[in-house]
């Protein structure tokens, strides 16, 4: 036992999740157990996509463990690394009792998640000073210490801010942590930086759980396949809490599909574009009019104040160009999100911007 189920909440310790069909192990070849159509649709494109799903497609976690350098049983393929946020604050948070510590201003769904748990929420904001964030790791250790903390969400690179954590801090703040909380590490962005993924320290810390997802560097936010790294004794617990069929088939071929060698290296490749992108536009936006500081960033998104950001979002809109509006964010009013987009959608933005200066 490594110890990490003695965080999971107590009346889940037994609980063996939803017995689905696919689950036992029985074989044959004429199959009337799951109450599907024998026929396939007219649809289907060969796909059998009558018959239920594997619930952990074994190909593409394979492929998955192999990308991310871990071992098959520390990954649960997740329906995009929202659904593991979710279950990640089910399992370990009682309703009313345990709480989420965040470090706003982050990704939203670790407070939604939170929420709709009914799981306290304890905020620890980021510290900005001289154009950068950092992480006020003290007063993370002391939150969780003092406040019932069950599930530490931080997020690496930072959505929206930029920054990212080095393996050296994540390691120290596991070490504080070991035995009081779970240390999610959402490296949804994690492709774009130039820090090295916290996977590698699994092994060393069972309360330690890594998220990736193919909807960034992998370009396939449409298919909603994610990942949650972690212990196998949490993992193997996580999968009793998910839906019964959490994978779709199209999406998981789909994915094994975009795993080939030659994926993955053009996924790498469009990661290298992108942060050449982004430096580039990081300097051009912080040489425009109107800009009061642009961050920098370890993402493939730019956050950025402007002296008037309703102006600035009115003017890029009235261009057709949408960005993040994240104003309601505490730090943030005067900023909004910029996703790095081709070269010639970035040009666009940028021209957008000096037009409405001159103007
Ligand atoms: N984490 C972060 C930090 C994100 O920014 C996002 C999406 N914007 C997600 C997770 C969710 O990603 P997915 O598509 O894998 O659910």
């Amino acid at each position: 036992m490594s110890g990490v189920l003695d965080l999971l909440r107590p009346d889940l310790r037994d609980f063996t999740g939803y017995a689905s069909a696919r689950r036992a192990t029985v074989s044959g070849s004429i199959w009337l157990n799951a109450n599907e159509s024998p026929q396939p649709s007219l649809a289907d494109q060969g796909q059998s996509l009558n018959r239920y799903p594997e619930p952990q497609p074994k190909l593409l976690r394979e492929r998955m463990a192999q990308l991310y350098g871990v071992r098959p049983e520390q990954l649960m393929i997740t329906r995009g690394s929202d659904e593991g946020i979710d279950l990640l604050v089910r399992g370990f948070c009682r309703a009313g009792l345990d709480a989420v510590l965040i470090a706003p201003p982050c990704f939203g769904m670790y407070a939604v998640c939170a929420r709709v748990q009914n799981a306290p929420l304890v905020e620890v904001p980021l510290v900005e000073q001289g154009g950068a964030w950092t992480l006020d790791v003290p007063a993370v250790i002391d939150a969780v210490q003092h406040r019932n903390v069950r599930v530490v969400f931080l997020c690496s690179p930072a959505n929206p801010t930029g920054q990212a954590l080095s393996l050296d801090q994540v390691r120290s703040l596991a070490q504080a942590l070991r035995g009081r909380a779970i240390l999610v590490l959402d490296e949804a962005y994690v492709e774009y930086s130039s820090i090295e993924s916290a996977s590698s320290l699994l092994d060393e810390f069972p309360q330690l759980v890594v998220l990736r997802t193919l909807s960034k560097a992998h370009a396939l936010a449409g298919a909603r396949i994610g990942a949650l790294l972690g212990d196998p004794e949490l993992v193997a617990v996580l999968r009793n809490l998910s839906a019964p069929y959490p994978v779709p088939a199209p999406s998981a071929s789909l994915a094994v599909a975009a795993l080939s060698d030659q994926g993955i290296a053009q996924s790498a490749l469009r990661c290298r574009e992108a942060v050449v992108e982004r430096k580039a536009l990081e300097s051009a936006l912080a040489a425009s009019g109107g800009v009061a500081t642009v961050y920098p960033s370890e993402g493939n998104f730019l956050l950025v104040r402007f002296d008037d950001a309703q102006q600035a979002f009115e003017r890029l809109l009235a261009a057709g160009v949408v960005v993040r509006d994240v104003r309601a964010m505490p730090q943030l009013q005067d900023a909004l999100r910029i996703s790095i987009g081709t070269p010639a959608e970035n040009a666009q933005l940028l021209a957008a911007l000096k037009q409405g200066a001159v103007a």
